[in-house]
């Protein structure tokens, strides 16, 4: 069977890089030049994004093969269960299949903007458990899956105890690897894996990192997806406007970060990147991604 958490037993912590569909063909000269940069650090594999909107569905799987291309690296394509029945879920996943994915970051996606609650379509999914059982059963062993998991707790959830019981079922589904909602205070992360180790999961839990790099990006981010900002990296990064500045402040607290995650042992590190490669490469220039233990 094909499995993600292969990537995750060796020596070295295994890093990952996420990209998304650019909108132009602008922004896919950029995506190609920065994706030549970041293959330097030597990723495992990278993945890219997929949109609400339909257009930018079949923008995914472009990236997937031209990144695969390019690179001759695995390229996991994300998948959500927003506006899509079974029937064209498994459409997608042949698809993908077809032009080279091997692996899926399976997720139910977000509410429409304007609505609190996310609402299936006829004939669709509700929960991401049950797209990860639609990928075992229509294709058996044949797609890597990751899903998503929430070191702050996802912001639907009705406590953290439900939470993860949520998402121990998509593990159970057959899930093998889990990529966490990024943070910024590593001891949010400590504590899910903790309680998800006692909760019985087992799969390799990798830690998400988004080196911001300025403050009004990161308020932006801290309120889309719920990860707090220190007050210590608030208040530093609040001390000067100036943009180089603020690109330091981020770019050197995703670095202490990673550093202090590889000492704790995590079997590897997906990174936000944005579809740039100053931040990453700064961030990682120079480090040693080799375990301690
Ligand atoms: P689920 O695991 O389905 O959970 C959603 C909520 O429902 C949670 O509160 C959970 O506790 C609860 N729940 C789950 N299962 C059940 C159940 N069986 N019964 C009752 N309650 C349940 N969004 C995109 O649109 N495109 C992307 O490419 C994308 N990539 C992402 C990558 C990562 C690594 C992460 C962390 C997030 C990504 N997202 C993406 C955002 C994601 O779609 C949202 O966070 C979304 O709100 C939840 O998706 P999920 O897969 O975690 O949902």
């Amino acid at each position: 069977p094909i499995k993600l958490a292969d990537h995750y037993n060796g020596e070295q912590c295994a890093i990952s890089f996420e990209l998304f569909p650019p909108k132009t063909d602008a922004g896919m000269d950029l995506l190609e030049k920065n994706v030549e940069r970041l293959k330097a650090f030597q990723p495992s594999f990278f993945t890219c994004t997929y949109g609400a909107g339909g257009s930018t569905q079949s923008r995914t799987l472009d990236v997937v093969q031209r990144v695969r291309e390019l690179t001759g690296l695995p390229v996991a394509s994300h998948l959500t269960c927003v506006g899509s029945t079974v029937g064209q879920l498994g459409e997608y996943l042949a698809e993908a299949k077809r032009r080279g994915a091997d692996y899926i970051v399976a997720l139910r996606g977000d509410p429409p903007k304007g609505s609190e609650s996310f609402q299936a379509v006829e004939g669709g999914l509700r929960y991401a458990n049950e797209l990860v059982e639609l990928i075992q059963e229509r294709f058996p062993d044949q797609f890597g899956i990751a899903v998503a998991g929430y070191p702050e707790v996802h912001q639907e959830a009705t406590d953290a105890q439900t939470d993860l019981d949520n998402l121990k079922r998509k593990v159970d589904a057959g899930a093998d690897v889990i990529v966490t909602q990024l943070f910024y205070d590593n001891d949010d992360f400590y504590r899910f894996r903790d309680a998800c180790q006692a909760a019985g999961i087992r799969v390799p839990i990798v830690p998400g990192i988004l080196p911001v790099t300025n403050y009004k990006q990161a308020l932006r981010i801290a309120g889309m997806c719920k990860a707090r900002i220190p007050d210590q990296m608030a208040a530093a990064m609040n001390e000067n406007d100036d943009a180089d500045y603020q690109f330091k402040v981020g770019v050197d607290h995703a670095r202490v970060q990673t550093i202090d995650l590889i000492e704790n042992g995590v079997p590897g590190i997906h990174y936000y990147v944005l579809n740039k490669s100053d931040a990453a490469g700064q961030m990682l220039d120079g480090l040693s991604l080799g375990m301690q233990s």
